[in-house]
């Protein structure tokens, strides 16, 4: 069976307003690189069971800023996951990288301990956006960074983040043709999102955030969209656009409902069943990794799986096939409510379904979580 494995590492240099993943400001010579890899290697070896009867086709290393990682510990790891675990001829290793901590030979120091793919964040390629999600980097370094990356790494995404107040269809539009013409074969572009949480979530709680109006975003959506198009990027998953091949087989693994084993502060597993998640204190997690301590495990009924498989499935252009769905997960799938609520958004444009297999065309992505959750 199909699987992959996920690296959290948890700091970053600062932390930005709208971020809401488990991530530490933290200056880079105050992390313990080595001491880090070795709390990671030693849950590495706690949790080698899972690895029975699984081919790993993608490791994956996120943040936080994982490109802050001394590239020789990051590749100790990487080592560690190839000594324990059947990892497939083609296996795709990615690791996330700030434009503040790659250069040209850092990069390389990525490949050559192992590493074939590099996800940048670029996120705007203009300084008052840039200043805007309190990002350290400006567009020439963002620029620069990518440059770097694509004279040595074999494959080479970015993201952008649109639905920024003020912004235009067009500007939005203008930045990502800007990034595809860099050369790039996979850009992740995604919607700002206000999470609770987060600083710009206080903000917008006391009515102090600047936000962007929904029927920008959503022209911004459909602007990016025709621009990649017409430069022979595929619209693959409602975020992201990859030339023919180029696609982020780790995340393909997600929306698929393939397992992954998390390892690292704070990461998420969900193997044999379950969802585990680590400790979310970096020193919580250290002490505990050579026994796998966990902060929280729920053992995952086929319902919520189907539901999740339907959530994430539909991201795809191509959907996936609830019948397969429901023989993997022992469930039968259509219900006679759920076969009702699927015509009628069929008849409302809103799905296609070819037999088992379900998909939302182009023009009712931007309505996808509602339709998801119709079908629940
Ligand atoms: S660099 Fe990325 S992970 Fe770190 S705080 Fe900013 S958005 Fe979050």
């Amino acid at each position: 069976m199909r699987a992959s494995v996920y690296v959290h590492f948890p700091w970053c240099l600062a932390k930005c307003p709208y971020c809401d993943f488990v991530s530490y400001a933290e200056e880079r010579d105050n992390i313990d690189h080595a001491g880090y890899a070795d709390a990671v290697l030693a849950e590495l070896a706690a949790r080698a069971a899972l690895f029975e009867d699984r081919e790993i086709a993608s490791v994956f290393f996120g943040g936080g800023t994982p490109s802050l990682w001394e590239p020789r510990e990051l590749g100790r790891v990487l080592a560690g996951i190839r000594a324990t675990a059947r990892t497939a001829a083609d296996v795709e290793v990615t690791v996330e990288c700030n434009p503040t901590s790659l250069d040209r030979d850092r990069a390389q120091a990525l490949v050559d301990v192992g590493v074939g793919r590099v996800s940048i964040g670029t996120q705007s390629l203009r300084t008052d956006q840039l200043t805007y999600l309190g990002r350290l980097h400006d567009p020439a370094g963002a620029r620069r960074a990518i440059e770097g990356a694509l004279a040595c790494v074999p494959r080479v995404s970015t993201d952008l983040i649109f639905g920024l107040p003020d912004q235009s269809p067009e500007d939005a539009r203008d930045q990502a043709a800007a990034l595809a013409d860099l050369g790039l074969a996979h850009l992740s572009c995604y919607q700002l999102t206000i999470e609770p949480g987060t600083r710009f979530g206080e903000l917008a709680k006391r009515g102090r955030l600047p936000l962007a109006d929904d029927g920008a975003v959503a022209e911004s959506f459909l602007a990016i969209d025709e621009a990649l198009g017409a430069r022979g990027l595929t619209h693959y998953e409602i975020s992201n656009y990859a030339r023919p091949g180029e696609e982020a087989r780790h995340n393909l693994g997600y929306w698929r409902g393939e397992e992954y084993v998390g390892l690292g502060c704070a990461a998420y597993g969900y193997s044999r069943g379950a969802r585990y998640r680590n400790p979310i204190l970096p020193q919580k997690y250290v002490q505990g990794a050579a026994a796998a301590t966990e902060e929280s495990r729920e053992p995952l009924a086929p319902l919520a799986l189907l539901r999740e498989r339907i959530m994430l499935g539909l991201r795809l252009a191509t959907g996936f096939d609830l019948d397969d769905a429901g023989r993997d997960l022992g469930i039968a799938p259509w219900t006679g409510e759920r076969t009702k609520t699927a015509a009628q958004l069929e008849a409302r444009g809103r799905l296609v379904r070819e037999g088992g297999r379900l998909r939302i065309p182009p023009g009712a992505w931007l309505f996808t979580d509602d339709t998801a959750a119709r079908l629940f």
